[in-house]
């Protein structure tokens, strides 16, 4: 099949034959190929094949261009790996040039294998024209997308306290942060330390003289960098004097007790502003850090935790630094880029700043600074990508102010439309409610460099394009890879003072590269400037739902800044994909299935059709084997042998194939044709809103519908060669061909050839639905058909007469069932095998009460007068109490001469079918057969037995379903005589016998010990 439709470029086709045809854009969310795809790729995938054919079949324009995401962090690290390099200055003396050379090398490692899983399962992609966020057209447009934000004055450069992973050593923006596995629980110390006071404001409360501030901190490390001391202003602090020895500690009034405890008593009380200004001695004199050590007002102290004294160190955390500026302190960072104290450091010069911890806190002690030590779990965030822990870390960076787009971004969203619809305000509203602004820059080496050249007097020159590069450089740089390093040595003379500008270091994220793919993908709108116009924004957008805060994100973002609106109307989220045990399929466990062997097992049709199909798109769903292996036996296998069934016989009468369903209907044809159209209907506005679902089930309904009734009823007719029979069940399978291609596009291709002996069933037209051919009370009447037809199974099953012994007749009680048609009625005989079915009369008693006290509930309430009470019951009409108990009501019995009222819980009442009636009864329907098996019914059912070993006879000799046959019989019983005689035609009829006697053949024939018979046959 994938033969044929590269060979017939079908693919190429569906889109030619809908060029003029109205647009409907996919963007495809780049995933990278350093990786080897998975199962959940072909989840991703199925969705992204199926709506795209859905709409091109509709007469929708669709084109798909394929992408890569090439640049980013997770390519570094595992190029690092490769190279056995650790952190960036090795990478530096490897050379950036050559380190970049085989980051690009590496991202298309795996092309081949994305491949040949996308077009193991089906999914139609143009991979030729493919984008690469690596290529430098694209990598322009980017540029060109950052000088509008540029100009905007949106994107700034502030220096801030980012999460920062000194490993890789590059921050962690807010959406790396969201990844699981950053926080982990850790222990670490957690000390309170003493900062001696060394001089009060004037006029402060004397009790504080010669006092120690306390303050606790999970981070020792930190505290070689203290510049000030923050509390609360409003809140209430105490200097505590411990009995004894007279030892002041300052402390926060609430956390007095829990902190110091018996032995301490409280000297003064007094508020937080009174400490202000407040100078100390520091814990450590390592560092020089002048102007600072004093207390400073911060509202956002607590006195919850802690002491409720707070130390700062302002390269360190975000309130620390926000504080600090406030009050005119420095900033003095000691530690390096790569979380390791500068070298010149006593005590600490060189350590990893986590392992320094240990010796800090040895050293206060010794120094008499340690007022307590324990320690302390608690959740600490590590580098999602290596494990790293991560410090909070000042850092230049530069920014896009999304915040200032922020009610933008909220419009946007209430335009767009999410499947699941909850994540539009929940999960993703959320985030944009709670947006911070965009850090842009990575101070790595293989990404899209950020386009800003600056000049010593800072003045900051965003360039556009490569074009626009040549003219500030005054050479052509057209061809240049705008790559680091080769775009680093590029220098131009500032626009604004003629200084030498050279470009900023960093690289941008790569989450803006893919937010940028709508108009980068095309080069635009330096190129195809059409092309891009024409596709944006796009319908549809689907992946995993952890693209919430990744690409759905920052297409969002990129688009409303550049473009002034969101790049897609529909965004589908997909949940997650688990293994048989609930749990999530990843590297980490080793629990992920290898796609393409297990489309090569159960074939790619079963795995989307598991997919799109066995649960809401937006639900998490285990994958198992056996899942895959149902799907081929109850959907497709039986999908496939209705169709073969339609081929065999329809070749057998030489009925032409003939698209309209023509000839004299039947009930059966009508209600058929009437499921077909309303699941056209169903599925179509099902698929319109993305809930593929919804329509899997109705569609595997149908063809349970079509196989299991329809054939299976019509079957005779077919033998007959009836042409309406044909033409229903030829109409019915091309147009669920149709509506199942989308999901399963191999089967359904084949059986599209051999229905209609040519072209392919992807560049058919999607169905419409006639409304004219639904007729919902002809639906109800065949519901109420099954319905009995399963209570009449269910109640020969109870009293075990075998299923191809004709019984005599059925009876029927049941709301509707008097208005059933006559054709329908005599559809429920043949199902059930009886020969007749009546309406089940009021008053007709199908079978026998027996009613017995409920002697645990009368001796409750009667104490010895229980005998008394159970023989008046006893001595009642059974069918009476029963009549009155079965529908909740009440009976009266006569004791000692006066009325006693008894209920449902008195009485233990059991029903058993009346002799020779076999009962079912379900919601208020019943069906009653009468197993009476008479001399005759007992005639045709050896009929029946002797039709069906003949049958078994036909195929074992090799006959065609339509060959005639000469038979002949031998037997030694009389009543399997007389009934091969009496049902001699009806046997011949149904066996296409025309020579048909009593004799034998030349050879052993065919013989069936139990009935006593012997048989041969040959083809007539
Ligand atoms: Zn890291
Ligand atoms: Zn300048």
């Amino acid at each position: 099949m994938l033969k044929r439709w590269r060979d017939a470029r079908v693919f190429e086709r569906s889109l030619e034959r809908t060029e003029n045809g109205p647009r409907w854009t996919f963007y495809e969310g780049p995933p990278t190929a350093n990786g080897m795809p998975g199962v959940h790729h072909v989840e991703a995938r199925t969705f992204k094949d199926l709506f795209p054919r859905f709409q091109t079949m509709r007469g929708f324009h669709v084109p798909r261009k394929g992408g890569w995401d090439c640049h980013g962090l997770p390519v570094e690290v595992a190029v690092e790996k490769e190279l056995g390099l650790n952190g960036k200055k090795e990478i530096e003396a490897y050379g950036i040039a050559e380190f970049n050379a085989r980051c690009r090398e590496s991202v298309l490692r795996h092309v081949d294998a994305w491949l040949e899983m996308s077009e193991r399962m089906g999914y139609w992609s143009d991979s030729e024209h493919a984008y690469r966020t690596m290529d430098a057209d694209y990598i322009e447009s980017v540029w060109w997308s950052l000088k509008q934000i540029f100009d905007k004055g949106l994107l700034v450069r502030d220096f801030r306290i980012s999460p920062y992973c000194p490993r890789c050593g590059t921050p962690l923006s807010d959406h790396e942060m969201g990844q699981e596995d950053v926080y982990q629980t850790v222990t670490d110390p957690a000390i309170t330390v003493r900062f001696p006071i060394t001089e009060l404001p004037a006029g402060t409360n004397p009790a504080l003289s010669g006092a120690d501030l306390l303050v606790w901190t999970t981070t020792p490390w930190t505290l070689v960098a203290n510049t000030a001391v923050a509390v609360h202003p409003d809140a209430t602090y105490a200097v505590a004097r411990k009995s004894g020895d007279g030892d002041r500690v300052v402390i926060a009034d609430d956390l007095f007790a829990r902190v110091l405890g018996d032995g301490w008593h409280v000297a003064a009380r007094f508020r937080g502003q009174e400490l202000v200004g407040t100078r100390y001695s520091r814990p450590f004199g390592l560092i020089k850090i002048p102007d600072a050590h004093v207390v400073v007002p911060g509202s956002f102290v607590t006195t919850e935790d802690g002491t409720g004294l707070v130390h700062l160190a302002p390269a360190f955390g975000a309130d620390d630094m926000e504080t600090s500026r406030a009050h005119g302190l420095p900033v003095v960072n000691p530690v390096r880029a790569d979380g390791r104290f500068e070298e010149d450091i006593p005590l600490v010069g060189g350590m990893f700043f986590k392992d320094a911890d240990p010796r800090l806190i040895a050293d206060l002690d010794e120094r008499g600074l340690l007022f307590r030590a324990h320690q302390h779990e608690h959740s600490y965030p590590h580098c999602w990508r290596c494990g790293t822990p991560l410090l909070y870390y000042a850092l230049p960076s530069w920014y896009i102010k999304t915040t200032a787009i922020k009610d933008q971004l909220l419009e946007q969203n209430d335009l767009t439309k999410w499947f699941p619809a909850t994540v539009k305000e929940g999960r993703y509203g959320e985030w944009l409610r709670n947006n911070v602004d965009w850090a842009l820059s990575r101070t790595r080496y293989w990404g899209t460099p950020l386009p800003l050249w600056i000049c010593p007097d800072e003045h900051v020159t965003c360039v556009p394009s490569l074009a626009s590069l040549s003219e500030l450089a005054g050479r052509d740089l057209r061809d240049l890879d705008p790559h680091r390093p080769f775009v680093d040595s590029v220098t131009i003379a500032c626009p604004s003072c003629g200084g030498l500008a050279r470009r900023v270091p960093e690289v941008i994220d790569v989450w803006y590269d893919s937010g940028a793919m709508p108009f980068a993908q095309f080069g635009a709108p330096l190129r195809a400037m059409a092309e891009f116009e024409a596709s944006y924004p796009a319908q549809f957008i689907c992946e995993a739902i952890d693209q919430t805060r990744g690409w759905f994100y920052s297409l969002m973002a990129v688009g409303t800044m550049v473009f002034g609106r969101s790049s897609y109307e529909n965004v589908l989220c997909l949940g997650l994909l688990l293994d048989e045990q609930g749990r999530k399929m990843s590297k980490h466990l080793g629990n992920v299935l290898a796609p393409v062997p297990l489309m090569d097992k159960h074939g790619a049709d079963a795995m989307r059709w598991f997919f799109a199909a066995t649960g809401s798109p937006w639900a998490a769903r285990r994958l198992s084997e056996p899942a895959l292996a149902e799907i081929v036996r109850k959907v497709l296998l039986t999908y496939w042998n209705t169709a073969s069934f339609l081929v065999l016989y329809a070749n057998a009468a030489g009925w032409p194939a003939s698209a309209a369903a023509s000839g004299d209907l039947s009930l059966l044809d009508r209600w058929v044709l009437s499921e077909l159209h309303s699941v056209v209907r169903d599925v179509t506005s099902g698929l319109e809103s993305f809930d593929s679902a919804g329509a899997g089930r109705r569609l595997a309904g149908f063809i349970d519908d079509l196989s299991n009734w329809y054939v299976r009823r019509a079957r005779r007719r077919f033998w007959d060669g009836d042409p309406a029979a044909f033409a229903t069940l030829y109409e019915c399978l091309v147009t669920l061909t149709c509506l199942m291609a989308p999901f399963t596009p191999f089967v359904t291709d084949y059986v599209w050839d051999v229905l209609r002996g040519s072209g392919s069933v992807h560049l058919a037209s999607w169905p419409s639905a006639d409304t004219s051919f639904i007729d919902t009370s002809l639906t109800e009447q065949m519901r109420l058909v099954r319905r009995l037809v399963d209570l009449g199974r269910s109640a020969r099953a109870g009293a075990s007469v075998r299923t191809r012994q004709p019984l005599g007749q059925a009876l029927v009680g049941a709301a509707g069932f008097g208005t059933l048609p006559a054709e329908l009625r005599e559809l429920i005989a043949s199902e059930l095998n009886v020969v007749s079915v009546a309406s089940l009369d009021d008053g007709v008693e199908l079978v026998d009460y027996t009613v017995k006290p409920a002697y645990r509930a009368l001796g409750a309430r009667f104490g010895s007068s229980t005998p008394a009470v159970a023989a008046a019951i006893g001595s009642l009409p059974p069918a009476d109490v029963a009549a009155a108990v079965l529908d909740g009501g009440s009976f009266e019995v006569f004791v000692d001469g006066s009325a006693v009222a008894l209920g449902p819980a008195d009485v233990v009442v059991t029903q058993t079918p009346r002799e020779g009636w076999a009962v079912a009864s379900a919601d208020g329907e019943t069906v009653a057969l009468d197993v009476t098996i008479t001399p005759s019914l007992r005639s045709l059912g050896l009929a029946r037995e002797v039709i069906r070993l003949v049958q078994d006879g036909r195929k074992t000799a090799g006959l065609d379903v339509s060959d005639r046959i000469w038979l002949r019989w031998s037997a030694a019983d009389a009543d399997l005589i007389e009934a091969l005689t009496t049902h001699g035609s009806l046997i011949a009829s149904e066996v296409l016998a025309t020579d048909y006697g009593f004799g034998t053949g030349s050879d052993a024939g065919f013989a069936d010990a139990e009935l006593g018979l012997r048989f041969w046959l040959r083809r007539a």
